[in-house]
């Protein structure tokens, strides 16, 4: 009988204690206080404990764990906020030792005297990897599940449980820096290349394997241990050291720009713990991640990328008192390039699709596009040929609407026309079960109004899909003003089936993404227009964190489609809703240059045939008298960028379209790539304070147009001192200011 509530302990006739986690009422295990106890007392069982040799420890989960638990993350923040009130002296000095507590538990594994080896028997990601680095033995099964990764550094930390001093004394130090830097995953076999695992075995051989390790008498003592141990390479004062890390440290700046505090600490960790003792670099890399975990980037980032987004995944927006919906048929109306898409990730989901178009040659077109994916997904060895096959019967191309009679949830993706999707809303639900969901996938028309040719609004809702559907995580979906609750559960459990994340926001003309897109690709007209030099455009975007340069954005979504959009804003709203100069510059390019963005080779940029790379299209310089570069400020078209894009998204607050927080940071970043490490648009607001992006607004309002200036809420919390995530607050309780 074990006596831990998280792991079982089983010790064999060799003396082995196989130490298997499997946390009870989780899918996952991850590391929280408890599990931590119960983890030493392990320790101080087995080393009391004279009959037992050796400790293998494995998981009895698929996986074998994700890391760190979010609740503890989250006591991590609270503990520091409520110590500053407390006991503002010590409280980073109680955060040091919060944050020092797996480091020091794990090498107390590392000294413990007997052996320990890790049986890696699934994911192994953070915390879970860094134990097991401090295991004398890894073993990791051969399996296509197994990843191993220390990804902290996605969520604005980095490994702090002794993986920056373990992996370079193990692997290459330009390996263990990519490694973590990037946090990357590793296979079981680039692991064993990297010297990071000793054996990789296959699945069934995983437990034996580590036994025989102790058997064979593995030495319960870590390499740094042994008396003469060399770091691989040499370690930092040697000729191949010298090259390495200044070139490190500039394809950091080209990679992050100096934007992610927690990826410049790995290298100041490896760099400063090679050169002393490994108890020493043990403590360097507890001080750095104090000091990381202190930082708006780290605590912005953590909330929105770990925290919002797996709450937004697991429905956080989910009406209660609507039963889950296990969605049996699946209708898609529309095999184009979107529909196409949608059916690929719904049959890939394990749901029946009935694929509708024009003609039965459209429809079989659209599924063609599953086929290549397939036929793709097989020859890289990521989907077997049976799962394959049972994902292509699962779609099933029609030109006839009858068989849309079963299906509980129908999407339409035919031409963004009002008359062509009225006349398709009105064949579907003229056989569409009743208590079945309409929904939308238009990018551009509200909801409510395309709703209005429903005869069952409650049940009519939109579901916005990204391109390419197959990669991005983001959709969003939008409540027409009668959309019921129904409508709105069914849409998250589909997207939650097809493991994509969420938001909900109420009907208007953009939605939330495209908003705040349009207002980023429409400050670069306006430094176009003022002359800044487009490179430097495209620069400054990338420097203030964006993933994608706005004019190279504009030609991935198409120019021409950016004048339809100007010239419908125009039709809908009037003349004064679009800047004049805007159009004729858009218009210019299209009409009289005839340069559509990326789709026909020409656009803001030039696309020779492969493999030359894009460029800027010369002409650009042309059009406008061009500034010289040192009278523009790179900093400012920074701020600009993110700015009017934050100034956008509080704007859908102040109306009331986004009334989540999670909700625009997450959509921000899934959606756009909005700068991550600020945490998303509004964590971007909130991170530097509502006052002084108030002030950063009426600057720039100053200087480049009304469309900066702060809106009435921002002016109302900037002088209440208040935060979206307060005044917003997503969990129903006022939260201390960020
Ligand atoms: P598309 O032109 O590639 O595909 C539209 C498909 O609808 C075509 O196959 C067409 O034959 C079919 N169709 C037209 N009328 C039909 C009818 N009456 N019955 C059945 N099928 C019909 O267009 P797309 O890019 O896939 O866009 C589809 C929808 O998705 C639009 O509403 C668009 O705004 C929206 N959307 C597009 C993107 C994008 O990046 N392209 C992104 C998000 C949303």
């Amino acid at each position: 009988m074990s006596t831990y509530k998280n792991f079982n302990v089983d010790t064999d006739a060799d003396g082995i204690a196989l130490v298997t986690w499997d946390m009870p009422e989780k899918s996952m295990n991850v590391f929280t206080v408890e599990v931590m106890d119960e983890i030493e007392a392990i320790v101080d069982a087995t080393v009391a404990d004279s009959a037992v040799k050796g400790v293998v420890f494995t998981s009895g989960k698929s996986s074998f764990s994700g890391g760190a638990d979010l609740t503890m993350i989250k006591g991590m923040f609270s503990m520091l906020e409520a110590e500053k009130v407390k006991d503002p002296a010590n409280a980073v000095q109680k955060l040091f030792d919060a944050a020092g507590r797996m480091t020091w538990l794990w090498r107390k594994i590392e000294t413990n005297g007997k052996p320990w080896v890790s049986a890696i028997n699934g994911t192994c990601m953070g915390g879970a990897f860094e134990l097991s680095l401090a295991c004398h033995g890894r073993v990791a099964s051969n399996a296509k599940s197994v990843k191993i990764a220390l990804p902290e550094v996605k969520v604005g930390i980095f490994p702090g449980a002794g993986g920056t001093q373990r992996v370079p004394r193990l692997a290459n130090a330009q390996d263990a820096l990519q490694m973590m830097t990037t946090g990357s995953s590793l296979t079981a076999s680039r692991a064993k290349a990297m010297n990071l695992v000793h054996q990789v075995v296959e699945p069934d051989q995983l437990i034996p394997a580590a036994k025989q390790m102790i058997k064979d008498g593995l030495k319960p003592v870590a390499p740094w241990d042994e008396k003469g141990f060399k770091v691989p390479g040499g370690g930092i004062w040697t000729p191949a050291a010298a090259q390495l890390w200044p070139a490190a440290s500039a394809i950091l700046r080209r990679e992050t720009s100096g934007n992610y505090p927690a990826a410049l600490a790995i290298l100041k960790c490896v760099y400063e713990g090679l050169q002393v003792p490994f108890d020493t670099g043990l403590r360097i890399e507890q001080r750095y991640f104090t000091q990381v975990v202190q930082t708006t980037e780290a605590f912005s980032m953590i909330r929105s990328l770990f925290v919002s987004m797996q709450e937004l995944g697991k429905g956080a927006r989910r009406p209660a008192g609507q039963p889950k919906t296990q969605l049996k048929h699946v209708g898609v109306v529309g095999a184009g390039f979107m529909g196409a898409s949608i059916a690929y990730v719904t049959a890939a989901a394990g749901i029946p699709v009935t694929l509708i178009d024009r003609d039965m040659e459209a429809a079989s077109k659209g599924k063609t596009h599953s086929e290549g994916l397939v036929a793709g997904a097989i020859s890289k060895g990521k989907l077997t040929k049976e799962d394959g096959e049972k994902l292509l019967s699962l779609i099933t191309p029609s030109d006839d609407y009858t068989s849309l009679s079963t299906a509980d949830l129908v999407i339409e993706a035919v031409f963004e026309d009002r008359d062509v999707k009225k006349a398709v809303i009105e064949k579907v639900e003229a056989v569409l079960p009743e208590g079945a969901i309409f929904a939308s996938n238009t990018s551009t028309l509200p909801i409510t109004g395309l709703a209005g040719n429903s005869k069952r609004p409650v049940d009519f809702i939109g579901i916005h899909f990204f391109s390419p559907v197959e990669k991005m995580m983001l959709t969003e979906v939008i409540l027409g003003k009668q959309t019921g609750d129904k409508a709105l559960a069914v849409a998250l459990d589909y997207v939650a089936a097809i493991k994509k994340t969420p938001i909900v926001v109420n009907d208007t003309r953009g939605f939330f993404v495209n908003r705040c897109v349009l207002r980023y690709m429409a400050e670069s007209y306006d430094m176009l227009i003022e002359g800044v030099p487009p490179v430097m455009i495209e620069n400054a975007a990338k420097f203030a964190g964006m993933p994608v340069g706005p004019l190279s954005l504009n030609d991935e979504v198409a120019i021409d489609l950016s004048l339809k959009i100007l010239k419908a804003t125009v039709a809908d709203l009037g003349e004064q809703a679009v800047d004049p100069r805007h159009m004729e510059l858009v218009s210019r390019l299209v009409e009289k240059e005839e340069r559509f963005g990326r789709k026909n080779g020409k656009g803001f940029y030039d696309y020779p045939p492969k493999p030359a790379k894009k460029s800027l299209w010369p002409g650009l310089k042309d059009l406008y008298p061009q500034k010289a570069a040192d009278e523009v400020s790179m900093k400012t078209l920074q701020q600009r960028f993110l700015a009017t894009i934050a100034l956008e998204a509080a704007r859908t607050v102040e109306e009331g379209i986004v009334t989540d927080p999670r909700e625009a940071d997450v959509g921000s970043i899934l959606g756009f790539g909005f700068a991550p490490y600020t945490g998303g648009a509004l964590s971007y607001i909130d991170g530097m304070g509502v006052k002084t992006f108030v002030e950063l607004c009426e600057k720039l309002s100053a200087s480049y147009g009304p469309h900066f200036k702060p809106t009435p809420l921002l002016r109302e919390m900037a002088e209440k001192g208040e935060t979206f995530y307060g005044r917003f607050d997503p969990y129903g309780q006022v939260e201390k200011a960020a």
